[in-house]
Formats: C-alpha cells, sequence, structure tokens
C-alpha cells in the first residue's frame, strides 16, 4: 500500500494472496488493511489537500505527464503482473496500457481548462463569478477486468482538478493497480496526494465503508458490479457524498436489414469476445432483424469458431482465460437453462475450466436468464426482432444502459435508432466496446450515473462555486 508517500504493509502485518487463475499457483501476496490503516489512507489524502489544491495547472500537468511516461516505462511488468492476476492475453494487457497512458496525457491536458465564467449580475457594481474548484480527497474504487485503463480513470482526472486521491485495488489485480501507484510516485506526486489501499476479500465492505464514513473523502467514483454499487451509493448517501457509479452492461448489438453483415460480424465478434467478453461494454445481445438473421448467423457462427481459446501465456489464440472458476459456473448455466429453453448453441457450448470457448446461443427468448443477467464472459445471446421498431423494443427491455450500437447502411435510420435506445453510449456502424479518453463515459438505470472522460470528467470531479465581489455601496430593504 502507499500512505502518505511512504510503502506500507498493514498495520496488523495481515496479507492475502492472489492466484493465478490458469496455474492456480499464487501470483501475488499483497497487504490485508484493516480500519486503522483505511483511515490512515484518508487522513493522508486530508493533510495533502490544501497545498496540492493550490498547486498551479501547469506543475499538475508536468507531474500528469512523467506519470504517463512512467506508466509506459513499466510495460513489461504490467504485462507480467495482468497475465497472471487475471489470466488476460498480453494483447490485452498492451492495449490497456496505451489507453491508460492516453487517459493521463488527456488529463494533464485539461488542467488548464478547469475554466469557470463571469454571469451578469442585476446588482449594479457586481462582479458575478461561476468557479470550478478542487473538491478534496476523492475514494477510487477500480475492478480487474481492464484494471490498468479503469484504475487510472479512476485517480487521473481527480488529480488533474486538484483532488488528492485514494486507490482502493482490486481484490483480483492488487500488484497491477500497485504499478499504478509506483509509476505516480516516480513521477514524483508529493506526498499524501497519491494513496493506495489494498484489502483481503473478505474485508472489502468494511474497508470501504471506512474509506466512505471518513470526513475528508469527499467524492467516491466506483467502477464495478451494479450489486456493490448499489451498496456503496446507499453508505455515500449517508453522508450525503456525491458517487460516480459505473456499473454493469447487457450491451445490445441492432443488426437491421440493411447492415453491412460482414462489418456487423466483425464487430460483433470483437465485442463480443474481446478480454474473453469480461469488459462493461461487452456484446451481450444481438439483435437481429428477422430478414437477416439466418445470414448473420451463419456468418456470426462461422467467425466465432476461428477465435480459439488458449493458455494466454502462449500467446497463440486471440481468447485468454476468464477471471476464476466463478465465472466458468455462471457461464456454463447460462448456456445450460437456454438450451433446456429452446435455444441453440451455433459456435461454442460449456466449458470445464477458466479456457472457455467463444459461445454464441441463438433464438434467446425472454423466459431464459441470458436474455437479462449479465454474462461477463465470452458467451453472447442472439435475438431475433420482427423488425426495426421490435428491435428497439428489445433493445430497451433491460435494466442496464451503458453502451450500444446499431449496424446499418442508412447513417440517418442509425442515428435515429441510436437515438431511442436507452443508453449513456451507442455507436452507429461500431462495436459497443469503444473508449478514448476525451469522450462523456458512462450508463443509465443498472449501469450507473455521472459521466468519466473529457469535460464531463471536470464537472465530476470539481465544485462549482458562485462567488461575487461588490464594487458600490450596497441597498437593502431593512
Ligand atoms: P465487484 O463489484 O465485485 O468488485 C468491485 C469492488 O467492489 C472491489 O474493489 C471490491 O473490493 C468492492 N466490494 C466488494 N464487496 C463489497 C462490499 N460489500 N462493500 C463495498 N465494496 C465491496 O466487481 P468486479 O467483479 O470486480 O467487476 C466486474 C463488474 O464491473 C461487472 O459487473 C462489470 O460490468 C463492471 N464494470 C463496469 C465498468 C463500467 O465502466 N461501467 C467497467 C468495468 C467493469
Amino acid at each position: 500500500m502507499t500512505i502518505a508517500g511512504e510503502q506500507k504493509s498493514a498495520a496488523s502485518g495481515r496479507t492475502f494472496t492472489r492466484n493465478n487463475p490458469v496455474t492456480g499457483e499464487p501470483a501475488t501476496a499483497a497487504a490485508a488493511a484493516g480500519i486503522e490503516d483505511a483511515r490512515a489512507a484518508a487522513d493522508a489524502a486530508g493533510a495533502a489537500a490544501a497545498a496540492w489544491g493550490a498547486t498551479g495547472p501547469n506543475a499538475r500537468r508536468a507531474l500528469l505527464g512523467k506519470a504517463a511516461a512512467a506508466l509506459e516505462a513499466r510495460a513489461g511488468d504490467f504485462v507480467a503482473a495482468m497475465m497472471s492476476e487475471t489470466g488476460s492475453t498480453e494483447g490485452w494487457a498492451r492495449f490497456n496500457l496505451m489507453l491508460a497512458a492516453g487517459m493521463v496525457r488527456e488529463a494533464a491536458a485539461i488542467t488548464t481548462q478547469i475554466g469557470g465564467e463571469v454571469i451578469p449580475s442585476d446588482h449594479p457594481g457586481k462582479l458575478a463569478m461561476a468557479l470550478r474548484e478542487p473538491v478534496g480527497p476523492i475514494l477510487g474504487i477500480a475492478p480487474w477486468n481492464a484494471p490498468i485503463i479503469l484504475g487510472v480513470r479512476a485517480i487521473a482526472v481527480p488529480l488533474a482538478c486538484g483532488n488528492p486521491v485514494i486507490l482502493k485495488g482490486s481484490e483480483l489485480c492488487p500488484r497491477t493497480h500497485g504499478l499504478i501507484i509506483e509509476a505516480f510516485a516516480e513521477a514524483g506526486f508529493p506526498a499524501g496526494v497519491v494513496n493506495f489501499v489494498t484489502n483481503a476479500p473478505e474485508d472489502a465492505g468494511e474497508i470501504v465503508g471506512a474509506l466512505i464514513d471518513h470526513p475528508a473523502v469527499r467524492r467516491i467514483n466506483f467502477t464495478g458490479s451494479t450489486a456493490v454499487g448499489r451498496i456503496i451509493a446507499k453508505r455515500a448517501a449517508e453522508h450525503l457524498k456525491p458517487v460516480l457509479l459505473e456499473l454493469g452492461g447487457k450491451a445490445p448489438f441492432i443488426v437491421l436489414d440493411d447492415a453491412d453483415l460482414d462489418e456487423a460480424v466483425k464487430a460483433a465478434a470483437f465485442g463480443a469476445f474481446m478480454n474473453q467478453g469480461q469488459i462493461c461494454m461487452s456484446t451481450e445481445r444481438i439483435i437481429v432483424v428477422e430478414a437477416v438473421a439466418d445470414a448473420f448467423a451463419e456468418k456470426f457462427a462461422a467467425k466465432a469458431k476461428a477465435m480459439p481459446c488458449g493458455d494466454p501465456r502462449e500467446g497463440k489464440t486471440p481468447l485468454g482465460a476468464v477471471v476464476d472458476q466463478r465465472t466458468v459456473g455462471h457461464v456454463n448455466a447460462l448456456i445450460e437453462d437456454a438450451l433446456a429453453k429452446g435455444a441453440t448453441a451455433i459456435a461454442g457450448g460449456t466449458s470445464e475450466g477458466v479456457l472457455m470457448c467463444a459461445t454464441v446461443i441463438d433464438g434467446v427468448t425472454s423466459e431464459m436468464n441470458l436474455y437479462r443477467d449479465e454474462s461477463f464472459g465470452p458467451i453472447t445471446a442472439m435475438i431475433r426482432a420482427k423488425d426495426e421498431a421490435d428491435a428497439i423494443r428489445l433493445a430497451n427491455d433491460s435494466e442496464y444502459g451503458l453502451s450500444a450500437a446499431v449496424f446499418t447502411r442508412d447513417a440517418g435510420r442509425g442515428l435515429r435508432v441510436a437515438r431511442q435506445v436507452r443508453s449513456g453510449i451507442c455507436h452507429v456502424n461500431g462495436p459497443t466496446v469503444a473508449d478514448e479518453p476525451q469522450m462523456p463515459f458512462g450508463g443509465v438505470g443498472a449501469s450507473g450515473y455521472g459521466r468519466f472522460g473529457g469535460k464531463a470528467g471536470i464537472d465530476a470531479f470539481t465544485e462549482l462555486r458562485w462567488i461575487t465581489i461588490g464594487t458600490e455601496p450596497g441597498h437593502y430593504p431593512i
């Protein structure tokens, strides 16, 4: 852990172990924080807040620029840590690092753009301003599935906006998250500005709760499951602390009758199977209109069958391992339930271990769990729609609303459909999986609220204040 600029073990001396999902061997031993460690991290962030908030934008920019370079310089360490802790492919690890470094550079670029405005006042001689100011320490909680991107996203814009941070690392990738903090430390952030806490899985509720409750912590951002997002939102609500929630998804991918089917197949396969389907934006539901459903299914099944999974350490296959045996059980249960209720596996099927094959289930209907539940694995549901209106209805028949896609050769039609889909993000003729640092990223409904990225990130991590200066004598009614 990193608390007040120092590398720390837990005060109790306790540690926990993360095992490699492919070999079952220990991958990392990490500090298992107790409540006193969590409080110390929040105290350190609180103590650093005034000085960091007063640090000039170009000084913050310079440190963020160095952090981006320090991240890239540790590419080998990141790849090794991510592969051993999460079972990811090397390609996914390198992509994570590339996008994460881009996010830090985008955060560096916005430090001089955190502007306000002068608002005309009706009072003579009064100058009225809306000023964006740092909010104080921000707690960021990030998951394991895109660990460098999401760990960096939790802290980069908050830091750029002048707030100290506490990153609560994932129990599934404490070393990968720890490497982010080492890179930021190497960049030279002052002590207490970047803090890092890790905990044993069984202590998550207690440690996260202690951090949310700490008076120094002013805002929280959380990326993870909808179930835990609800717990965090409730706890933060007790203190009226704002939360940004990036939660689960069940992204729909609509294929209309005039779509370029070859392009749609490529984008759907990437979106469904990149990182073994363990991305919040993963294509979970392919909604195809009847007119082209058989043609699409044939091409898509062939594509999925040509995407084998294998030991990620050998680096020969597009799919690596899923993160744990729990995912294997969950995905297998979704497949068995769908098949028992009349669906067909047109590629793949159940798997025994963490090397799960790309699976496409055709004929999925609302009676099946796969229709509704996030799989977070290498499986996608094909749902047949009568027409465009039915496809939109099906896309919106989900509690989630993070990302979506529409394929059509008619851009105007694509835009009309995109605007009727209830989601934070929708791509016409692009995959559901896409992210760029400068874009507003976030969902609606059970996918959460608030936006990371670009100007939206500035809104999320600053306080907008109304400040006036009177320059003439006042006139008061009493
Ligand atoms: P998770 O919710 O199980 O864990 C995330 C964090 O929650 C961990 O750090 C853990 O310590 C903490 N936690 C666990 N139990 C807790 C409790 N009782 N109280 C407080 N905190 C607790 O999520 P995960 O399995 O690590 O990640 C997968 C999920 O994340 C998927 O649902 C996925 O869709 C979602 N996700 C969303 C986005 C997005 O941007 N919307 C991105 C990636 C992943």
